[in-house]
């Protein structure tokens, strides 16, 4: 299978000129592009071989809910990929209950879900089973694996520059395999000096990449690396 890469843009870049811009030279089929969402109209309608996902959605269809964006206004704006769960989310006070919705509401309109989960670095410190267990539990709400990626993104390797050993990350991505037989992905800190290393590992079918994929060099860097695989 193709590796993919998943470009996080969070909340960047400022304009959308520069979205744009940055759609434009990361276009290539197996990408897909996540930028914030007042771009994302701006970047469907220049891409011609990437995908488009956002990086968070709500679980009601419509109503009375300030600040949220629906699954069925994603789907009006062909997204196809949805990010729930990211570590930056759950940090704000979101609960594995609230990602469980969102995956719910996320894949009933046909959105292909990404479910973020890993641990923070002191589950990590106490070593590689209790980094499993922490993870087991971040599945509990899992019903339904239609339409859903998993992205391992250790908290304490995303956006520090320090990234997993990739050998802990295959073998992270075996495990949540063995629970959910899903495409697994890796996520934190990835870059083009490290992509390779996790991009051929057989269990990891791809990359989330925050920082690196709003450098538009550095990403595609990267893109020519996953070709390899
Ligand atoms: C992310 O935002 O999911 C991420 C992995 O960020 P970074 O690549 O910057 O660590």
């Amino acid at each position: 299978m193709k590796k993919i890469l998943f470009a996080n843009w969070k909340m960047n870049p400022m304009t959308e000129n520069e979205a744009v811009k940055l759609a434009r030279a990361s276009d290539v089929k197996d990408a897909v592009l996540i930028p914030p969402f007042p771009f994302l109209k701006a970047v469907k309608n220049v891409l011609k071989n990437a995908s488009l996902g956002a990086q968070d959605v709500f679980y009601e269809e419509e109503g009375a809910y300030t600040g949220e964006v629906s699954p069925q206004m994603l789907k009006k704006l062909e997204v196809k990929y949805v990010v729930v769960g990211h570590s930056e989310r759950r940090r704000l006070g979101e609960s594995d209950e609230m990602i469980a919705k969102k995956m719910k509401a996320g894949t009933d309109v046909g959105l292909k879900v990404i479910l973020c989960v890993g641990e923070p670095l002191s589950v990590y410190k106490k070593g590689k089973k209790v980094t499993e267990e922490f993870i087991k539990k971040q599945f509990r709400f899992i019903k339904d694996k239609k339409n859903l990626i998993i992205a391992y993104e250790p908290i304490w390797a995303v956006g520090t520059g320090k990234n997993a050993d990739p050998e802990d990350a295959a073998r992270v991505a075996r495990f949540i395999k063995s629970i959910v037989s899903v495409p697994v992905l890796y996520g934190g800190s990835t870059n083009s000096k490290n992509a390779e290393d996790f991009l051929k590992k057989k269990e990891i079918a791809g990359l989330l990449i925050g920082g690196a994929s709003i450098d538009a060099k550095e990403f595609q860097k990267m893109i020519k690396i996953a070709k390899r695989f």
